[in-house]
């Protein structure tokens, strides 16, 4: 522990966007690097507590009090090597993670938390500005072939644990582009695709081989790849989306959250999406179902791409903004969270079901919605909207296809099944992310790859040195 006063001089630094006004008009990321000085100063504010409750938060184990230490000593490299022990993309998650970690600070308990997250994310902005991420290639070869099904955040974090353990490892993509919903789920304004371009660079020169538009079990069938490959292991996410069947449902302009961010996401790398299937909120009054963060998603796309006006309703009573006994510490509680999304406009309201769309010409125009506290007639309302954004979540996986083909057992959720091992039923098939845990977070995703690797290297070796963790 650096300064054993630091949490006492210094308050926290909150994180700093780019102006609204500003950041509207384009899909730059809106978060901020934080300067070097000030990072040292604000990693100062770790107690180094005997426990860290933040590297128990972290689902990656990330060696949090050792590195805020270090940054605090200006030891940035050495802090970096930390960093990089546990955490494959920290430019990822040191832009996108909720921060699990901040929630468990002890410093939280009566003061603001250490900003961990944005420690982060300038320890490895550091790391790649002084060249100290290059390729590493591992020196030598096992001979043994992995095929990982999925490029998101889980498939990739499986490859390079299993590409440095010195196994040739093929990563299948049904999407053009490599990176799951990093790639076409997340938008630029949070997650700018050079960064995620920047890390695949140096994964492909360490020897992984990528095949993109690769549909497995459809283009490359299950039965050949069990052959091809000594262990296989699926991170396919879970994109089934809940849907809201109701009256009108079948209007034109209804769409997916998910349909609606690829485009926009596809829009912005400067794909040309055919008139008739383009989905654009421009001068539309938007409608977005689900208050959750992809919902925030669709609020900040829908309004650079010049909506007339965002509302934003969930059907949920609105979250505290402070911690319930319901969420002690250093529980990650439940809370009304406002996303840089929500403050560049747009109206929020909770407690909200939608009883029917109505329309004209085939066209939705109105939803007829409902108050949940109070379902009397007097507290019906409408809200016009001529594009609707069903943002309810993902339920599981795919089972057409891959699973039902590989006859894989399900959780009672439809996510896949497997042992302690994340091996499935079915010898050297593994699984890992989305589609094992249910939908997540890039963190957990990351964990589970992490873990998954580490059973797949000793199912394949005997025994392994990749962590498990
Ligand atoms: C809009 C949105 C915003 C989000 N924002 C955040 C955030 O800010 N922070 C956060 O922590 N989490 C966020 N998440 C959640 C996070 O993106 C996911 O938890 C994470 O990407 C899951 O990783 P994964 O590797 O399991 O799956 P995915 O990222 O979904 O990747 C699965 C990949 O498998 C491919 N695939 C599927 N079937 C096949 C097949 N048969 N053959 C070949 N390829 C196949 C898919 O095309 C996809 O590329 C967000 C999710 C969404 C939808
Ligand atoms: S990955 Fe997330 S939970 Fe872990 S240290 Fe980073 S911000 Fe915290």
């Amino acid at each position: 522990m650096g300064d054993i006063r630091g949490f006492l001089k210094v308050k926290r630094q909150a994180e700093k966007y780019r102006p609204v006004c500003e950041r509207i008009k384009d899909y730059q990321e809106v978060m901020l690097l934080r300067n070097d000085k000030d990072s040292e100063e604000q990693a100062g504010r770790c107690m180094d507590c005997g426990t860290p409750f933040c590297h128990w938060g972290c689902p990656i184990g990330n060696y949090i009090p050792e590195w805020n230490d270090l940054v605090f000593r200006g030891q940035w490299q050495k802090a970096f090597q930390l960093l990089d022990a546990t955490n494959n993309f920290p430019e990822i998650t040191g832009r996108l993670c909720p921060a699990l970690c901040e929630y468990a600070c002890v410093l939280g308990i009566n003061d603001d938390p250490v900003t961990t997250l944005e420690n982060e994310l300038n320890i490895v902005e550091y790391a790649f500005g002084a060249g100290l991420i290059k390729p590493q290639p591992p020196k030598k070869r096992t001979g043994k072939e992995i095929a990982i099904i999925g490029s998101g955040p889980a498939g990739l974090a499986c490859a390079d644990q299993l590409n440095q353990a010195g196994h040739l490892v093929v990563v299948f993509e049904k999407d053009e582009q490599i990176g799951g919903m990093l790639r076409y789920g997340i938008p630029d304004f949070k997650l700018q695709k050079q960064i995620l371009d920047r890390r695949l660079e140096i994964l492909k020169k360490e020897g992984i081989v990528f095949v993109s538009e690769m549909f497995v079990g459809v283009d490359y069938k299950v039965e050949k790849l069990s052959k091809d490959f000594a262990a296989i292991c699926l991170a396919t996410g879970s994109r089934v989306p809940r849907d809201l069947k109701i009256e009108g449902r079948e209007l034109k302009g209804i769409h997916f959250a998910l349909d609606y961010l690829i485009q926009a996401n596809k829009r912005v790398s400067g794909e040309k999406i055919a008139v008739d299937k383009l989905i654009d909120a421009k001068d539309k009054k938007v409608v977005v179902i689900g208050g959750g963060d992809t919902g925030a998603d669709c609020v900040g796309t829908a309004h650079r791409q010049g909506a007339k006006c965002v509302v934003q309703i969930e059907l949920l009573a609105k979250p505290p903004e402070c911690r319930t006994p319901d969420y002690p510490w250093p529980k990650y509680p439940l809370l009304c969270k406002t996303a840089a999304s929500h403050e560049e406009g747009g109206i929020r309201e909770w407690s909200v079901s939608t009883k029917k769309f109505s329309g004209r010409n085939g066209e939705v125009k109105k939803l007829l919605c409902s108050r949940v506290t109070q379902e009397r007639a007097d507290r019906e309302f409408e809200i016009e909207a001529d594009l609707v954004i069903l943002a309810l979540g993902f339920l599981h996986p795919e089972h057409n296809g891959l699973v039902k083909d590989l006859d894989l057992e399900l959780d009672t959720k439809g996510n896949i099944k497997t042992d302690d091992s994340y091996m499935t039923k079915v010898l050297g098939i593994f699984s890992a992310g989305d589609m094992h845990r249910g939908q997540s977070l890039i963190v957990w995703a990351i964990s589970e790859g992490r873990k998954a690797a580490h059973y797949i290297d000793k199912y394949l070796m005997g025994g392994t040195y990749l962590p498990k963790m």
